[in-house]
């Protein structure tokens, strides 16, 4: 009964294009869902995310949601969700994916979501991973299990000779620890993330899951932007 009369007063905003939303949607107005760029990769063993990682690390299958663009409005839910505290704004775009994506069957062999982790120290700053909650939408969708313990990002701290510091500069910062392989073992595993760019992150994320026995790894990322 009081609803209608709350959101005459605190009207929903789209985090996307800052009008104010009527009817029952949350987070993203239906022009804005109607008019984000959809990359619509079908062929999920060849295409430009499974073309970055040629060589690097190998996926199954690979996929993007939709495309990132500057000033667009996919960058203002990402910047919503990772800056400005709206966690559900991920869920949001977790189950808009999930939707679109799994027309295709893509999910149909995957056997559990892992959101790609952030450090300790980001994630308190920020007080959460803004990709568990993109898991969390898909979840909501597929049904699909959510892993978010098995393994953890590092920060390396400690000190380095100066042969190492040079050959292992881009790996330093991004050192992913598995902490349990039993749970993991003989599963497709599908990495979550948020935004796709020179794919460093996740291939240091994927390399240390593929170090547990019979694991297959898929990846589903929100944005990407080819
Ligand atoms: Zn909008």
């Amino acid at each position: 009964m009081l609803k209608p009369l709350f959101n005459l007063i605190y009207p929903k905003i789209c985090y996307a294009c800052g009008d104010a939303i009527q009817g029952k949607r949350e987070h993203i107005c239906i022009s804005c869902v109607a008019n984000l760029s959809f990359l619509k990769m079908q062929d999920f063993k060849n295409n430009p995310i499974q073309q970055l990682f040629l060589g690097r690390v190998h996926f199954e299958k690979a996929t993007a949601f939709a495309k990132f663009e500057n000033n667009g409005r996919l960058q203002n839910l990402l910047h919503a969700l990772k800056y400005k505290g709206v966690k559900e704004v991920g869920t949001t775009l977790g189950e808009l994916a999930a939707l679109d994506i799994g027309t295709t069957r893509f999910f149909d062999d995957i056997d559990i979501l892992l959101p790609v982790p952030i450090h300790d120290k980001k994630r308190k700053k920020r007080g959460y991973n803004q990709s568990q909650y993109i898991a969390e939408g898909i979840r909501n969708i597929t049904e699909l299990p959510i892993d978010s313990t098995s393994i953890r990002k590092e920060v390396h701290t400690k000190s380095q000779t100066r042969k190492q510091r040079y050959e292992r500069f881009e790996n330093a910062t991004k050192t992913f620890t598995l902490l349990d392989k039993d749970k993991l073992r003989d599963h497709h595993i599908l990495l979550i993330d948020d935004v796709i760019t020179t794919g460093s992150t996740l291939e240091a994320c994927a390399s240390a899951l593929l170090k547990i026995r019979n694991v297959r790894l898929s990846l589903l990322t929100i944005a990407a932007t080819y």
